[in-house]
């Protein structure tokens, strides 16, 4: 994004230009992608003209005025819908924006459009979009991942520069990985969630996707902070950007957890997360044995606490505050008509797995137990960065997946076996692409810092990047 910005700068390219370019690129190909559901053309046009402006009058800017991002619709903007991919919320304007939309304004970053998604964030393909499916564009025969699956096809296919995405199991960095770009899930409470339609509140974060780690860093640099309307933001939130990064990890130690490459995990995905290791180690790093030995349980784990929040945080669906509504003659048969056609099939599986998980005769043996093996999975993380530095895992146990390959929601549950961990202890994680396997599909690798330590995770991110990028021009490994 360095360069961009410099040729803005420079005035080799004007934002209406790079705008343009990005809209030209979304009409040629998005009618086989989909990533967007909604291209705000217009909207994307007049905030470039106003950045040119801002340009030529010499007022102080930030570096990244005039470069355009893509936003998940699960995020509100004003003027444009905010659709959460559901039938629920098919024709609704939010009334305010979100934080972050308020921070990348201030950026002066033009608004390319809204992103397709997993309805309410509840996926790992995007096929449960209410409205149409996006396809990966390493295969169009494949899913991108999901929830966050627009922003991640936006990103690869050349749609957008940049995107945020929201990730509360791994929605951020399963597209990432399946789709070949790099995201970030923040810290709990580095970013914050004021304007964010609520999934589950204890796991939710909104995060950047780009083509690079320095580009998911600047990014992040860009929304992180604190924000005295979201009550779980962290006071000491902000981050800037690292001038330098070292060329070498030494004094780096990296963690790395055996039972994360044990069965079912594909062994091309394996191999080339091992390869990227092995490279750390010959760029310094000490390399070390870990175990997380409660991870088994993540998955459980989250589906407990994650349908019992959504179906909390879904109550609010009513047919009467928000969105759609389905006139009948008394009250509770309009919720009914309302939250019967506003919801898809894997909302309302969520709902009343988690009403069922809340129930006072189930309450303790599920919510209280998951809440409980929460901690235990937290404690095996706090632990290992008692002696490492990082953690590096897979993202996924596989590369994408074929569209309608998983029709058994529990096979699409183990997307995340890798990624809720991070979720459920709040640390920050990122994906970013290692290798490609036999089918031509991008395999991600996964780095997990301590909490606010996002800048370990950079660094070694992009030391990484860098000496990837020299095996693929033809080095040595
Ligand atoms: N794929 C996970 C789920 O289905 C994660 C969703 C997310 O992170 N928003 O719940």
């Amino acid at each position: 994004m360095k360069e961009l910005a410099h040729k803005l700068r420079t005035s080799q390219v004007s934002s209406v230009e790079l705008v343009q370019h990005y809209l030209d690129r979304i009409r040629a190909v998005d009618s086989d992608i989909r990533a967007f559901l909604y291209v705000d053309e217009d909207g994307a046009i007049a905030e470039a003209k106003a950045s040119d402006e801002r340009r030529r009058r010499g007022e102080p800017l930030s570096p990244w005025d005039g470069i355009p991002i893509a936003i998940k619709d699960n995020i509100c903007t004003v003027g444009t819908p905010t659709t959460c991919a559901s039938r629920m919320l098919e024709n609704y304007y939010s009334p305010f924006e979100a934080e972050v939309i308020t921070r990348i304004k201030q950026a002066g970053m033009p608004i390319l459009g809204k992103t397709n998604m997993d309805e309410f964030a509840m996926g790992s393909s995007t096929e449960f979009s209410a409205f149409y499916i996006t396809r990966n564009p390493h295969d169009l025969t494949r899913v991108p991942g999901g929830s966050s699956g627009g922003s991640a096809a936006a990103v690869a296919a050349g749609e957008a520069p940049w995107a945020l995405g929201t990730d509360t199991g791994g929605s951020i960095r399963q597209p990432g990985a399946f789709c070949g770009v790099v995201g970030l899930k923040p810290t709990y409470g580095r970013v914050s969630r004021w304007g964010l339609v609520a999934l589950a509140s204890s796991l939710d974060q909104i995060g950047p996707m780009a083509r690079t780690v320095a580009d998911a860093e600047i990014l992040f640099s860009i929304i992180a902070g604190h924000d005295n309307r979201d009550s779980t933001s962290w006071p000491n939130a902000a981050y800037r950007v690292m001038d330098a990064v070292p060329d070498n990890l030494k004094g780096i130690s990296v963690g790395v957890p055996e039972e994360f490459f044990a069965e079912g995990l594909d062994p091309e995905v394996a191999c080339s997360v091992r390869q990227a290791i092995k490279m750390l180690e010959n760029l310094g790093a000490e390399v070390k044995p870990i175990s997380l030995p409660h991870n088994i349980y993540s998955i459980d784990t989250y589906l407990t606490l994650v349908t019992a929040e959504a179906s909390s945080n879904l109550a609010r669906y009513d047919g009467v505050r928000y969105g759609l509504r389905v006139e009948a003659p008394d009250c509770t048969t309009m919720f009914k008509k309302t939250r019967t056609k506003g919801f898809g099939p894997e909302v309302k599986r969520r709902i009343m797995l988690g009403t069922y998980v809340l129930t006072a005769s189930h309450h303790e043996a599920f919510y209280e137990q998951a809440r409980r093996v929460r901690t235990l999975i937290a404690q095996d993380l706090e632990q290992a960065f008692s002696s490492v530095d990082v953690v590096v895992t897979p993202t996924t146990p596989t590369t994408a997946f074929r569209i309608g390959e998983k029709q058994d929601p529990l096979q699409m549950y183990l997307s995340d076996s890798y990624t809720a961990i991070a979720n459920l202890a709040g640390n920050p994680a990122l994906t970013m692409p290692c290798g490609i396997d036999r089918k031509g599909l991008p395999i991600g690798l996964q780095l997990i810092a301590d909490h606010f330590r996002e800048d370990l995770i950079f660094t070694v991110g992009r030391v990484l990047e860098q000496s990837l990028r020299e095996v693929e021009a033809g080095g040595e490994l």
